[in-house]
Order: structure tokens, then sequence, then C-alpha cells
């Protein structure tokens, strides 16, 4: 995998993560189970720099996605899109798109081969 795919899919894990911090419902379980909630600040930090490190079309494309799926870029299991469950055509898996983020026809999010 590029080191591009693997810089967004690190920008997406802080994404979930500064989601889940910012959850009212989440944080509080989070909080009753002894766990302190004060790395947000340094979660949007790091997101930043991810964010200024990731090639800038890539970036544009997951960010909206993120406006309408929490999870905008996903591996490829079996044959399945796992965002929609949909089957993906034989053509996904050539070894010319190995190496390259793909998109999903049918909901439209980027897929990866792990
Ligand atoms: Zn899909």
């Amino acid at each position: 995998m590029r080191d591009e795919h693997r810089l967004l899919i690190a920008l997406q894990d802080l994404d979930i993560m500064i989601k889940e911090v910012k959850d009212k419902a989440t944080s509080k379980e989070l909080q009753s189970l002894g766990f302190k909630l004060t790395g947000l600040s340094e979660l949007q930090e790091a997101r930043e720099k991810l964010a200024k490190k990731t090639q800038k079309g890539l970036l544009q494309r997951y960010e909206k996605l993120t406006e309408h799926f929490t999870v905008a870029i996903l591996p490829v299991t079996g044959n399945l899109c796992l965002g929609c469950f949909v089957k993906l055509p034989t053509s996904f898996f050539s070894a010319v798109s190995r190496n390259e983020l793909q998109t999903c026809e049918n909901c439209g999010r980027l897929l990866y081969i792990p």
C-alpha cells in the first residue's frame, strides 16, 4: 500500500477517535470507566498535521465522503465492499488496481486491498 493511503487511513482513525470523544454519551461512558478525556486538543493537533501531509486531492475526496459516512475508506474483504456489502467486479482485483485506491461504484466509498 502506498504511503499516501496509509496517511489517509491514519487520518480517518483520528477522525473517528475525535468524534467519539466529542460524543457526549460516549465520553460519559468513558469517564465512568475511569478514562480521562483530556486528549482532545492533542488529537485535533495530530489530525491537522496529518491533513497537511495528505495529498490534497485525496483529502478532499475523503472529506466529501465523510459528510455522508463515518467510515469513508475501507479495506476490501473477500470480494465485498464493507461499506454497502455489494459484490465488487473482478476488474477491481487486477494487478494494476492493487496499489490504487478505488471507488465503490455503489456507495462511492474509497476502497483498498490490504
Ligand atoms: Zn460500497
